[in-house]
């Protein structure tokens, strides 16, 4: 088994992901994971780092496939016994004139951004070592859908006390509210990317609280945060920060010094801890 620490970073053959690595390779002392559903574009992506001089690996991860990430899991289990840093960064946003129905929107896009990523913590977060961080790509996108929710679930999303099971009950909810169209009535915003990264957010403060219940020992440091509006094939080329720019914050959480004791449990943006 390989004593070198790992980090792994989902969905990292474009955009953000793709430059959480490239910086990743340059400043984090071990081996570092590009992970992709397709390998074509997974391995295409890797042999442009190499062109940069730089060197990561390649594992195939989609995270809306329970067998995929448990493959993952295995394999990290095996070779390192465990992982040292893990950033959930893969998701997906529906084009705003796509004229998909919502209920299809809320549906698709809460499976990868909200599931896929819950499943991913579900399978890694036992597996990393102690020390290690966890980073979970959201949005400010999902700041504004907490403020377009009706009190009620304000105050759901922003309990210090709501469990992991509540948190997926009520996206189980957003999704079936949407398919009967009843998701305003419900008081929910109408925005399945927002709701998908109020799950995000709201999980990576429910992950902290068990981490310092569960595994206060272990130091392991878990944030969510917004990387900023970023020109990829998501946001569109008229977005602000290109994207080494907008891997500055996930980076900055992704390498976060053995001896800090947070952040933790928050949503961090432009390396500064928001209120939510
Ligand atoms: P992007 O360019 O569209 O890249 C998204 C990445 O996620 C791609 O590599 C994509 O792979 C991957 N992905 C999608 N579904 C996946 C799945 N089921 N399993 C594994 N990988 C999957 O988007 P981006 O702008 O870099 O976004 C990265 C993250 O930042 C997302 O979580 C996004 O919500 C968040 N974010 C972005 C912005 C922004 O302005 N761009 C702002 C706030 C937050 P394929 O190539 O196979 O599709």
């Amino acid at each position: 088994m390989s004593s070198v620490p790992v980090a792994v970073v989902t969905g990292s053959n474009k955009g953000i992901g793709f430059a959480i690595v490239r910086a990743l390779c340059k400043q984090f002392p071990g081996d570092v994971y590009l992970t992709a559903r397709d390998p074509g574009r997974g391995q295409e992506a890797v042999a442009k780092l190499q062109k940069e001089g730089l060197h990561a690996l390649f594992h195939q991860l989609d995270v809306d496939e329970l067998q995929s990430i448990r493959a993952l899991r295995d394999f990290l289990k095996e070779k390192y016994g465990g992982l040292n840093v893990l950033v959930n960064n893969a998701g997906i946003a529906f084009k705003v004139h796509d004229t998909a129905p919502f209920a299809v929107q809320a549906e698709v896009t809460l499976k990868t951004n909200f599931f896929g990523t819950r499943n991913v913590c579900t399978e890694l977060l036992p597996i990393v070592k102690p020390y290690g961080k966890v980073v979970n790509v959201s949005s400010v996108a999902g700041s504004s859908a907490l403020g377009g929710c009706s009190q009620e679930l304000q105050q759901k999303f922003r309990s210090n006390t709501i469990t992991e099971d509540e948190l997926v009950e009520l996206m189980t909810k957003f999704v079936e509210d949407a398919k009967e169209g009843v998701h305003q009535k419900e008081g929910w915003p109408n925005t399945a990317y927002g709701v998908s990264k109020i799950g995000v957010t709201v999980l990576s403060r429910i992950q902290a609280r068990m981490l310092n219940e569960k595994r206060k020992g272990d130091h392991i440091l878990l944030n969510a945060c917004c990387p900023g509006l970023v020109r990829t094939d998501m946001a569109g080329p008229k977005a602000t920060k290109s994207p080494d720019e907008g891997a500055e914050t996930p980076v900055y959480l992704a390498l976060l010094p053995s001896d800090a004791d947070g952040p933790h449990g928050q949503f961090v943006s432009d390396k500064t801890v928001r209120t939510w």
